[in-house]
């Protein structure tokens, strides 16, 4: 058995401070693959800096609605330093990018506007994209249906049941974090029975989503296992099969090699 967490913050304290601790508890946990997304320039680099040093890691590029404003970019936001670093380091993805709309002082047209220029750049490197929604589904349905040649995964879906046929026309997977593990969150779970099996990703979103059983701040990539769990036993499928079923999922999407998987020796 090997999972995929598709979605964590390696490059994030505290995961950052005891790397090879984590990468040995989730290889304990069956967990042997990891998504490390950037939300700014400086995180997109540290995540291309540990896939060149981890087989196991691999890198998206990109920038989140929450870092906007943060970085001085506003409506200007050249997307050049991503293309570059793209051409130079490889990612597999772009992401994290998407829209925001419970964040505080925010224009939602500069982050269409961020977005737009980013699903453009993942359309000219032919990267899918890992995106990012809050209280925004039905805009970002829109602007994504603009890009009908990009496909990505819409991370911690919480849209709801309703509007996920519209995400999966568009050929978008869906990844499921800790929610699922939390038996009161019904919508999560609700949508976790629908989606199909061919599209359904894993992951943790550690540090900064917690579990059922784990605390914010304390979440890791091992802890995809008991979103594995919670999976399984909500789709009564195995964890074996759940385990194979998602970790092919994510090979597809981002198009890896079945062999890259190879956690260092310790
Ligand atoms: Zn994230």
């Amino acid at each position: 058995m090997e999972l995929f967490d598709t979605h964590c913050h390696l490059t994030d304290p505290p995961l950052s401070q005891d790397l090879d601790g984590v990468l040995r508890r989730a290889a304990d946990a069956g967990v042997g693959r990891f998504m490390v997304p950037g939300y700014d320039l400086a995180s997109s680099r540290a995540a291309c800096r540990l896939a060149k040093t981890y087989p196991a890691i691999k890198a998206a590029i990109g920038l989140h609605p929450a870092w906007i404003d943060q970085t001085h970019i506003k409506t200007d936001f050249s997307p050049e330093p991503f293309r570059q670093m793209a051409r130079l380091r490889s990612p597999v993805a772009i992401g994290e990018i998407g829209l925001d709309y419970a964040l505080k002082d925010f224009s939602t047209a500069t982050q269409a506007a961020v977005l737009r220029t980013q699903l453009e750049l993942a359309a000219v490197l032919s990267l899918p994209v890992i995106i990012h929604c809050r209280r925004a589904f039905e805009p970002l349905y829109l602007i994504l249906r603009e890009f009908p040649g990009v496909a990505g995964v819409i991370h911690a879906y919480g849209g709801g049941p309703k509007l996920i046929e519209k995400f999966l026309a568009l050929g978008y997977y869906i990844g499921f974090g800790g929610g699922v593990t939390r038996p009161n969150a019904r919508k999560v779970r609700e949508t976790a029975l629908i989606v199909p099996s061919d599209r359904i990703l894993l992951e943790t979103d550690a540090p900064y989503i917690g579990s059922h059983t784990v605390a914010k701040r304390e979440s890791e990539p091992k802890d995809v296992s008991a979103v594995a769990q919670s999976l399984a036993e909500l789709r009564r499928w195995s964890l074996a099969e759940t385990a194979s079923l998602t970790t092919t999922n994510a090979g597809r999407l981002f198009k890896l090699k079945k062999s890259y998987s190879i956690l260092p020796e310790t």
